[in-house]
């Protein structure tokens, strides 16, 4: 008998088309990228960009600006040439910053339909500006601000709403043939959110950004978020995600980026398979957890780094990991690869551990294996 192969992935994405957001591509079979918001004012360029720079730096593919004014609409050029990674424009209530942040050299534009006065009007033009500057739009549909007739028809900002105002605005750029759109339906509430997507994905073809919009504060949002991009994402739904947190945008970017990893669909970097700890446990598995955890940060090889509290799971644990321990009676059982290497006390259980993943990621490095 074989040994059953183990699933590396959850279901296969759903086709949809490709855009381009400047240098990332977006649907397809192009990985799901993760995005997230400045918080500074768009008009204060540099505190804009340092704001971009350090979302960069922690993993950010696309980010976002707002345009609310025409001083942030003049500030779009110098963001767009100098950000290092494609900067979109976030319109709401006034078309004429569409065609500034198109002129300005944004990677894309965000327009939230409910919020654009007359915006059917505009379409035509918008549409031909766009194409021209091979810009791509993201009808960006929001519960809080949904389109009043359609409110007036539903009620309220249904799944089925929702998506009626994002089918209708792309079909008033469709009528002028421009198909180069993303299309998002967020609402706070994940079993909404969750409704809405899937009937999107199922009445077009057009490549979907994830959000659940006003998720709240860190830990909620975060949960929130998770459990609605994890259910569509499991079906292959999703193209590029945004965690909406009232929280700084770089945790927005920690927390979209361990969504995609634990979902195998971005190459997991440091691990830390650590237990809940419980009454058997023989030493403190938080502070070891958090200490190893401390002392590997920044690491960005795929190492899977194990942490138990005594013999029960923690040898079988530590053996799948690429390094691990299993403690007990004051000691810790150190393995490196599934081979016990040596048996050190307590006290040298963090400084072992951080040495070993140190060597081993550097072997990872030559071989080419960081991510
Ligand atoms: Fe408890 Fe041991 Fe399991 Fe940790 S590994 S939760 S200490 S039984």
């Amino acid at each position: 008998l074989g040994i059953p192969s183990v699933p590396t992935k959850l279901a296969d994405r759903r086709v949809s088309r490709k855009i381009q957001v400047g240098s990332v591509a977006v649907g397809g079979d192009a990985p799901v990228s993760v995005q997230s918001m400045t918080t500074t004012r768009t008009s204060d360029i540099g505190a804009t960009l340092q704001q971009i720079a350090e979302l960069t730096a922690s993993g950010c593919q696309i980010v976002r600006v707002a345009c609310p004014t025409q001083d942030d609409a003049d500030a779009l050029a110098t963001i767009a040439r100098k950000s290092q990674i494609p900067v979109i424009a976030d319109i709401h209530f006034q078309p004429k910053y569409v065609f500034a942040a198109i002129d300005a050299g944004c990677a894309a534009v965000r327009v939230n339909p409910g919020n654009i006065k007359q915006f059917d009007d505009k379409v035509k033009e918008i549409a031909k500006a766009a194409s021209a500057a091979g810009t791509p739009i993201r009808i960006g549909v929001n519960a809080g601000s949904l389109d009043a007739r359609l409110l007036k028809k539903y009620g309220k900002a249904t799944p089925e709403a929702l998506v009626e105002s994002a089918l209708w605005e792309a079909s008033l750029f469709e009528e002028h043939g421009f198909r180069d759109i993303k299309i998002s339906v967020k609402h706070n509430d994940p079993v909404v959110m969750v409704n809405a997507y899937r009937q999107l994905a199922a009445a077009c073809d057009y490549p979907l950004h994830l959000g659940v919009t006003e998720a709240g504060p860190a830990f909620q949002g975060t949960i929130k978020s998770a459990v609605a991009f994890g259910a569509l994402l499991s079906e292959g739904i999703g193209d590029t995600i945004r965690v909406s947190l009232s929280a700084p945008p770089v945790e927005e970017i920690k927390v979209g980026m361990q969504i995609l990893e634990s979902l195998n669909l971005k190459q997991r970097r440091l691990e830390i398979v650590s237990c809940p700890s419980c009454g058997r446990a023989q030493v403190d598995v938080y502070k070891l957890a958090e200490e190893v955890t401390a002392g590997l940060d920044g690491m960005e090889v795929p190492l899977r780094v194990a942490v138990m509290g005594c013999v029960v799971n923690g040898p079988g644990e530590a053996r799948e990991a690429d390094l691990g321990v299993a403690s007990g009676n004051g000691k810790g059982q150190i393995f490196v690869k599934g081979e016990v290497i040596k048996t050190v006390p307590e006290s040298k259980i963090v400084e072992t551990l951080i040495d070993e993943a140190m060597k081993i990621a550097e072997q990872m490095e030559k071989d080419g294996v960081a991510s």
